[in-house]
């Protein structure tokens, strides 16, 4: 299918885009691996897309005193083989891995994948798993949102009709553990796990079961990965889908979790 009309504007500085993503009607393009085939397919016709693939801003990885800043535009290939991601947020190049295809890699973008609040994704598990801030403009100021507020339900956020997504900013993390259970790599996930560990404690995020990634506070507390796997009905509800029932996918988690157990663990 063809998408529907709509009319195209490039914006060369974030100046230039905030005036066009106010037009109503208008909605933000990054790297169009969400965006176009849902156009393709009908399933959204926007009258104005706003191609933000020029702000050059947004296109940065840096080291700051508390972790990497990594600008909204960098593509998940670009993460899956940086240096400083390695090295300072290691989930999140191990996660890179599983999205998609190479093809979809190339021009996916960190912040479209945020900004779409995919149930089923991994960046939006790691950012809750890792305490992430959302770094959102408009025209006039800029606001910080942690990760955990900014992922609101099914494939909603709190970004603003008048607020861009310009980068994320993730603390330096280095114990840390990614798994995910799909039908064949590069499918979305059935279920994935998103682990991090320091001297304050464990961080676990559950996605693909629910609307949006979930935090298992009580088993990240639990002793043992027996009382974890107990404790994981407590935090996780998910909901089935077409091939997998709840209790399925319940079962599911705490195989992942046993999995990753021992590596978040360990002492420090
Ligand atoms: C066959 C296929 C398989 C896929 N498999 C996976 C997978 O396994 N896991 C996974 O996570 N993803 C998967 N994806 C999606 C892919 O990762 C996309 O790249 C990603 O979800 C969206 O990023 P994008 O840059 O392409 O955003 P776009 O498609 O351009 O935009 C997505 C949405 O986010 C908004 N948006 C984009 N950037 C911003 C911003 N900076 N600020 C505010 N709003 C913004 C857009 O308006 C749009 O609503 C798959 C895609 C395809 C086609």
């Amino acid at each position: 299918m063809k998408a529907p009309p709509f009319a195209y504007a490039k914006p060369r500085t974030l100046e230039e885009a905030f005036p066009l993503i106010e037009r109503p009607g208008s909605r933000i393009l990054a790297g169009g691996q969400s965006l176009i085939p849902s156009l393709n397919m009908r399933l959204s016709s926007p009258q104005l897309l706003v191609d933000i693939g020029g702000l050059a801003r947004l296109k940065d990885i840096s080291l700051q005193p508390g972790g990497l800043r990594i600008g909204a535009l960098v593509t998940h290939a670009e993460l899956e083989r940086s240096e400083q991601v390695r090295k300072h947020v290691p989930l999140l190049a191990e996660a890179a891995p599983h999205i998609a295809h190479p093809a979809i890699r190339n021009r996916g973008t960190l912040g479209g994948s945020l900004a779409l609040a995919d149930p089923a994704a991994e960046y939006p598990a790691c950012a809750l798993a890792l305490n992430a801030t959302m770094v959102l403009m408009n025209r006039k100021s800029e606001r910080k949102v942690p990760a955990a507020s900014f992922f609101k339900g099914l494939f909603e956020t709190d970004i603003r009709p008048d607020e861009i997504l310009v980068a994320a900013e993730f603390p330096k993390v280095e114990r840390s553990v990614f798994l995910e259970l799909a039908r064949r790599l590069g499918d979305y996930a059935i279920v994935g796990l998103a682990g991090v560990a320091d001297a304050s404690g464990k961080r676990i995020a559950f996605f693909g079961l629910d609307s949006k990634p979930v935090l298992a506070t009580h088993a990240a507390r639990a002793k043992s990965v027996e009382e974890a796997k107990a404790l994981l009905a407590k935090d996780l509800h998910p909901t089935g889908d077409l091939y997998n029932s709840p209790a399925t996918k319940l079962h599911l988690a705490g195989v992942l979790l046993s999995r990753a157990w021992n590596t978040l663990s360990k002492p420090h």
